[in-house]
């Protein structure tokens, strides 16, 4: 799982079989979601027999669920994660590693938020995950594997990569798997129905939005330097002064659509003051803004959302044309924020 229809053409070749074989496999894979070669019956006997003596299909059910009362759920999923796999051939770091996936139902959408990391380096000030430091980066494998074994797979309209990890920061994987996701040849997705989120990650983001069509996501969180360098020490490497301007080289006016994330803090980042320079911040750059809810985790001092700061700033940025909007909080019973339910596992396990 998670291989092209290429590779695994390239694949069977070098075991002695024909390359149409790995077309067969593909459509075995992301077509039916078999969970073992055993399945892909027009392969024939001796074929299975041989593929299953170095490989798998390396589907893994999600471990743990939790279901809010709103219909969201989320998932624990385990996953192998190349660098952590190396250093447990070494006899360290042996422990299971997991990430959280979470599925948002919304009438006729079902959008599925994955994660690309275990942990995270950015070190977000707001979030869960940061704390808990880098441990992996997910194979493509481990972010298709979020999407082949979930139980609501046939509902998905829609996936986002806003879960654990920067996206940017594993690219290899996620441009893997959105290709597979775009490609005819897998699922046959338009990539207007992916977002991947990121906090900015020079040249990495250039390289994205190169190669991908699918929808960005900037995490800005305030437009002032140093403020958002308090929130975020990712500023430090790439201000999102400098994200806006490589956007901005870009066109957002037909399919593809650039939308940035915004955390409100009461009273911290909601004011007039930042409204007014997120509009110039973003003159000329066609898109628009998603202002999030923030609600008080576990070790996190900052001050939860003010609800009408936070729409005073929705309705200011909208006349002053920066459609802008707030997005429903969903499933707060069952998830605070991201990170909390793989923190508590990881504690279990020590
Ligand atoms: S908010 Fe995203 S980028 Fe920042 S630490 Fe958390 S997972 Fe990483």
């Amino acid at each position: 799982m998670g291989l092209s229809v290429s590779q695994l053409k390239e694949l069977v070749k070098q075991l002695g079989m024909p390359a149409f074989t790995g077309g067969q496999i593909a459509k075995w894979l992301y077509d039916k979601h078999v969970k073992s070669i055993d399945e892909m019956t027009n392969l024939s006997k001796a074929n299975r027999e041989r593929l299953a003596e170095d490989f798998c299909v390396g589907a893994m059910e999600p471990l743990h669920c939790q279901r809010s009362v709103d219909g969201t759920v989320k998932y624990l999923f385990p996953v192998r994660c190349s660098e952590f796999a190396d250093s447990a051939e070494n006899g360290d770091n042996k422990a299971q590693k997991f990430v959280e996936t979470v599925f948002i139902p919304d009438g006729d959408r079902g959008t599925l938020c994955v994660s690309s990391q275990v942990g995270c380096k950015m070190n977000c000030l707001f979030c869960q995950t940061g704390k808990q430091g880098f441990e992996g980066s997910l194979t493509a494998a481990d972010i298709l594997n979020q999407i082949y074994s979930l139980p609501e797979r046939e509902l998905l309209t829609n996936i986002v990569f806003m879960g654990q990890g920067e996206p940017m920061d594993n690219l290899d994987s996620v441009l893997q798997v959105t290709n597979l996701l775009t490609s005819p040849d897998g699922y046959a997705w338009s990539p207007k129905r992916i977002t991947v989120s990121s906090v900015g990650v020079k040249s990495k983001l250039k390289r994205f939005l190169d190669e991908s069509e699918c929808h960005v996501a900037i995490s800005m969180h305030s437009p002032l330097h140093e403020q958002r360098l308090s929130l975020m020490p990712a500023e430090k490497a790439m201000p999102i002064a400098e994200t806006v301007e490589l956007l901005k080289q870009y066109d957002f006016t037909h399919q593809r659509r650039c939308s940035f994330e915004y955390i409100c803090f009461g009273g911290l980042n909601d004011s007039l003051t930042h409204a007014k320079e997120i509009i110039k911040l973003v003159e000329g750059l066609e898109c628009r803004v998603n202002l999030i809810r923030f609600h008080e985790i576990p070790d996190v001092d900052l001050p939860s959302a003010n609800e009408a700061r936070m729409e005073q700033l929705r309705d200011y940025l909208t006349q002053h044309g920066v459609f802008t909007t707030i997005r429903a909080s969903r499933g707060q019973d069952i998830f605070a924020a991201c990170g909390l339910l793989s923190t508590a596992q990881k504690s279990q396990q020590s």
